[in-house]
């Protein structure tokens, strides 16, 4: 696509508060305010330099090639050479301090940015997709250092250069000037029904686009349900018709926008037909001299370019300006609350949990547990089962702090979380969540992520414990196989084997353990659940059980449904009352076969 077209802003392109936001942008680059204010001098020289240079052929002409006098012309064109060398030198030294100032500011824009992430709550992650921040990260970012890198430059020297054309050839010759602004309106008015067109083209073009890759996307991945179903031909013709639907749109925008270059010429070349024929009857007249006319035909051409690029930068602007007031919300939101001024640090615990009257909501009127109370005891398991939705992982939540409770009060080894520092209060537990997640790097790298100093022996201890360490030696470099983020290149087995091993070498009080639902072979199955007895040995445990297992040799089970406790009490206890419990376990039982 031609460059020429401009994008028509989406409701994501434009800012809510463009002014503040750009106060905010400037307190950045105002860090760098010495060598800002440097490229804005370098602007203004290399625009007067560039306003001077046909001045000076014009004066060369006037005053030296009319009459003939050649030592001046030697002078003036020497002159000429100092300004077009000061011109580049400017131009250079402009764009080196611009690439600096730009690089320094996004750099700094995203230290804070992703520092803030860190200081964000989980309750702010869960409420937004993750793809969104990610592109908050990258895209918003670069959008924004891409602008400073160019517009900031384009748009100071393009307004000088405007001023300063017509304010010389306004001096020199106020009647030729307006004449030769007559073109401006016949540009203004080509250029916007030019774009009117390609805005609504490419809008088209980028739609179509979409539909066709997303078509792609959906038959390559569900490639054997069309074979399957034997849909193939459907799938081309369908194919076919968006194939078609591109075509047209993208032939359309790239003939319209393919104009606007055409446009511009023909319109400077009848610039340049006025100034040489108006131009020349005003000096066939002693209006004005030769020189003038050259001077004014260049500057014709200067200005033209200007107007071109400011419009063009527009859009971009607007849309870099968007981004950055984006990235400043996430600036701006609240950061995950202080710890109280008095809380404590905890080194180790006993482990003993207690829910006094817990009550909690997410949204406003809508709770979600409602006055939950049980108590566990050092080194037991607790195992909450329970439909989906009834609040079992909301339970977890408030454990480790990662939402604060409405009412009541969850205390561990008697002492109340609130008054214990987050960080201390998490340090106490360890993580076996469904899914586990994995980092790129090696696998001992990934099993030391649950403490940073173990050596290579404890890594390979826990791994052990794990069931993991036979697999890892299997593996083409043991210990140091590079594991990709995406977790390709080893089985959900294997992962859950790994945050089991992670988990036992942090070496927690209290473990919070998210079952994973998806089927695993009975092998490993097994090997999980030998590893998982090992890891919950002496430390209390919650466990979001799915696994009959578990369930079945928990100390305590907890029923929930609606945000409430309906059932208590050990497996043999329950299934003796016959009542929900019963229920569940008899319908797990027929489908687990
Ligand atoms: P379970 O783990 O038993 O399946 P959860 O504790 O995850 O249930 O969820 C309990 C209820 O709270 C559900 O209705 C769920 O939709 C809601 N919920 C869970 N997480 C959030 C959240 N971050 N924001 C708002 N509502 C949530």
């Amino acid at each position: 696509m031609s460059r020429h077209i401009r994008k028509k802003l989406g409701e994501n392109d434009k800012a809510k508060d463009a002014k503040g936001t750009l106060r905010r942008l400037w307190n950045y680059l105002s860090k760098m305010k010495i060598i800002l204010y440097l490229v804005i001098l370098m602007v203004f020289i290399s625009s007067a330099a560039a306003l001077l240079g046909p001045f000076l052929v014009g004066k060369a002409i006037d005053d030296y090639i009319v009459t003939k006098e050649a030592s001046g012309l030697v002078v003036l064109i020497t002159g000429l050479i100092v300004v077009y060398i000061l011109h580049s030198m400017a131009v250079w030294f402009q764009n080196y301090w611009m690439i600096g100032v730009a690089q320094d500011t996004v750099y700094r824009l995203r230290k804070d940015l992703f520092h803030q992430l860190h200081q964000l709550s989980i309750p702010f992650f869960d409420k937004r997709k993750h793809g969104e921040l990610m592109s908050r990260v990258t895209n918003d970012i670069d959008n924004v250092s891409a602008t400073l890198n160019s517009s900031f430059i384009q748009i100071i020297s393009s307004v000088l250069t405007l001023v300063g054309t017509v304010t010389i050839m306004l001096w020199l010759s106020p009647l030729l000037t307006l004449i030769t602004l007559t073109i401006v309106p016949l540009m203004v008015f080509g250029m916007k029904w030019i774009t009117k067109r390609t805005g609504r083209l490419f809008k088209q073009y980028q739609h179509n686009i979409g539909e066709l890759n997303g078509y792609i996307e959906e038959t390559i991945s569900g490639h054997s349900i069309i074979k399957t179903f034997s849909r193939e031909e459907t799938a081309i013709k369908e194919f076919g018709e968006k194939n078609q639907r591109l075509k047209t749109a993208a032939y359309w925008a790239d003939t319209y926008s393919g104009f606007i270059p055409k446009l511009m010429n023909v319109l400077n070349n009848l610039s340049f037909a006025v100034i040489a024929g108006v131009g020349g009857v005003f000096a066939l007249n002693g209006m004005i001299t030769i020189g003038v006319i050259v001077i004014f035909a260049e500057y014709a051409r200067q200005f033209t370019r200007p107007l071109n690029e400011l419009a063009n930068q527009y859009n971009t602007l607007l849309s870099a300006i968007a981004g950055a007031e984006r990235v400043f919300q996430i600036l701006d939101e609240e950061e995950e609350a202080k710890d109280e001024g008095d809380a404590v640090e905890i080194v180790s615990v006993e482990g003993k949990v207690e829910f006094q009257h817990v009550s909690f909501s997410y949204e406003k009127g809508e709770p979600t547990l409602k006055d939950v109370s049980f108590s566990i005891r050092p080194g037991e398991t607790v195992a909450l089962v329970g439909p989906t939705g009834a609040g079992k992982t909301t339970i977890t939540n408030l454990l480790s702090r990662f939402y604060e409770l409405n009412e009541g009060r969850i205390e561990i080894d008697g002492l109340n979380i609130q008054t214990i520092k987050r960080k201390s209060l998490r340090q106490q537990m360890g993580f076996v969540l469904q899914d586990s997640f994995l980092f790129q790097g090696t696998i001992a790298d990934n099993i030391r992520y649950g403490r940073l100093n173990a050596s290579d022996e404890d890594v390979k201890d826990a791994a052990k414990l794990a069931n993991a360490h036979t697999f890892i030696e299997k593996m083409p470099e043991g210990y140091d196989t590079m594991l990709r983020a995406d977790g390709s290149g080893i089985s959900q087995g294997q992962k859950q084997l790994l945050s089991i091993a992670r988990a036992i070498l942090s070496n927690p009080s209290i473990l919070i353990l998210d079952e994973a639902t998806s089927s695993i072979d009975t092998i490993t199955e097994l090997k999980i659940q030998d590893a998982l007895k090992r890891l919950m040995k002496g430390r209390t445990s919650v466990v979001v059980a799915h696994r009959l297992n578990t369930i079945r040799q928990a100390d305590q089970i907890l029923v929930l449904d609606g945000g409430k406790i309906i059932e208590q009490g050990t497996h043999d206890e329950l299934l003796k009352v016959k009542g929900f419990y019963h229920g569940l376990y008899h319908s797990q039982l027929k489908e687990s076969g």
